[in-house]
């Protein structure tokens, strides 16, 4: 039993595994992410990093979107097999070895290869991601107040990964070739395999099946949640009129709506399934809640994904990038964010966590609403530097940085403290599920950043920087209005934390 009573820094052990584990899984998939547009838009000859694919930046962009929204909405299946098939520990498992292949598969030059590398990326992320987050919640006993923190330490793991990645793999590739990114991807990706496996003694106690069905045996089937499908009326009118505007989505909007809205249907249908499913109205309530702040969460990575996009773009060509006599590349204003979460994350949950212990608000809704605001904020900064463009032909790099630092406070109010609370509010037989649904939301949410961001060529930046700053701190106001009414949904499920 001594690995499972192991702790390191106040935390039980069985953390650092998952955080080490993720880190590496975050490595390959930011490395690979930070690769993919460029590659896919590089020219079939003539390129010292070897052949891309020589497409228009417009198809790249396209399946960059898909891509990066398909692997947070397979969050879903993924939390599902192991709700009920696998357990969360062998889901993740499974999804760190499915990942090694699919990034090895990348490695290989054949256009055939990228696309199957994509999709055993796309599935491995499915499994892994919703998974090892649920682990983290399940190290820890109902009402222990190093929950918050402990997720805070791992989103650190979660951007070192990121940071580590997006510093080193340019380099790679100019040395040896795209491809030998993609196998950079899939090395660390081995190591986070390994790290997992090695550390299963101080993981006994979390993410197995039969644990999560102790006293909930048959309910904790999903074969009855689907006798409930389509049987109640409300579901059959909301199924059909979901189902309807997706095809108009399709036919009017193109068919990339349509599938969106068909995701839509899809997602709310179970989610009624599972709300009919759910035995007591505290379950029902609490479930409640957490669909609602999904809604913060579409809006926030709806806004904050601009950061990949747009606001790259807006450094590429609109930003005097002039430092010490140099030129700071556009990719490194890319490390900023993970730069600063690494900077701020205990900072931020340590300001939150004496907050709580004064007993002043600190409630994981107002922790979220507060992160759309300060987010939302930073993208003042971007008005600014528009501005600026208008009159100089160019813009200072100051406004950037001090967006990026606006976006990661608001984003460490927000994302660590969305995945610690899934974990207090989901009843347990759809745990995982739920925190699938949860990155299905963050997937939907780059979507949407993508169809902003395309919305600029339009409307001009000012405009839409304008528009995001006066929507989310509109939005994050009115969820701090209905604060009150939404945490007795909640039914004290923070109240008694020690
Ligand atoms: N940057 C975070 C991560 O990679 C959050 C991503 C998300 O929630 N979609 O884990």
């Amino acid at each position: 039993d001594a690995p499972l009573k192991s702790t390191l820094f106040g935390h039980p052990t069985g953390l650092f595994i998952l955080f080490f584990t993720e880190m590496w899984e975050r490595f390959s998939y930011y490395g690979m992410r930070a690769l993919l547009v460029l590659y896919m838009t590089t020219e079939t000859i003539g390129d010292a990093r070897g052949p891309g694919l020589g497409w228009t930046s417009q198809e790249a962009l396209a399946l960059y979107g898909w891509y990066t929204m398909l692997v947070y909405v397979m969050s879903i299946p993924g939390g599902m097999i192991a709700d009920k098939l696998l357990g969360q520990k062998k889901a993740v498992l499974l999804g760190a070895v499915v990942l090694c292949i699919g990034h090895g598969v990348l490695a290989i030059t054949d256009t055939w290869a990228f696309y199957a590398g994509l999709g055993l990326v796309i599935l491995g992320v499915g499994l892994l991601k919703p998974n090892i987050s649920t682990m983290v919640g399940g190290l820890y006993a109902q009402g222990d107040i190093r929950r918050d923190q402990g997720f805070s330490i791992f989103y650190i793991g979660i951007n070192t990964g990121s940071l580590l990645a997006t510093m080193v793999i340019g380099f790679v590739v100019m040395q040896w070739g795209w491809h030998a990114g993609f196998g950079l991807a899939g090395i660390a990706m081995v190591l986070g395999l390994v790290v997992y496996v090695w550390g299963q003694k101080y993981l006994s106690q979390v993410g197995n099946l039969e644990v999560q069905q102790v006293g909930a045996v048959d309910e904790s089937s999903y074969g009855a949640l689907f006798q409930n499908l389509l049987i109640s009326k409300k579901q059959l009118f909301f199924t059909i009129v979901l189902t309807l505007l997706s095809l108009v989505g399709w036919y009017s909007l193109g068919w990339g709506f349509g599938v969106l809205f068909l995701f839509l249907t899809v997602i709310t249908a179970l989610m009624m399934m599972i709300y009919k499913e759910l035995d007591s109205q505290i379950d029902k309530d609490r479930f409640l809640v957490l669909l609602l702040s999904f809604i913060m969460v579409i809006i926030f990575w709806g806004a904050y994904e601009q950061a990949g996009g747009l606001m790259n773009l807006y450094a590429e060509t609109k930003t005097d990038r002039a430092l010490f006599g140099m030129q700071v590349p556009t990719v490194m204003f890319q490390s900023l964010n993970a730069a600063f979460i690494i900077i701020f994350a205990a900072i931020v949950a340590s300001y939150w966590a004496k907050r709580k212990l004064k007993g002043s608000e600190a409630s994981s809704l107002f922790k979220m609403a507060i992160g759309i605001i300060i987010m939302g904020f930073g993208f003042l900064f971007m008005v600014f530097a528009t501005q600026e463009f208008g009159k100089s032909g160019s813009s200072s790099m100051l406004w950037l940085v001090m967006a990026y630092l606006f976006h990661t406070i608001g984003e460490l109010c927000i994302s660590p403290v969305a995945l610690s609370f899934i974990t207090k509010l989901s009843p347990v037989k759809y745990a995982s599920l739920m925190m699938g649904v949860y990155f299905a939301a963050t997937g939907l949410g780059n979507k949407v950043a993508g169809i902003i961001g395309e919305s600029a060529s339009d409307l001009g930046e000012y405009t839409v920087f304008l528009g995001i700053l006066l929507f989310t701190i509109i939005v994050g106001a009115l969820f701090l209005m209905l604060l009150k009414p939404l945490k007795r949904l909640t039914h004290g499920a923070e109240d008694n934390e020690k």
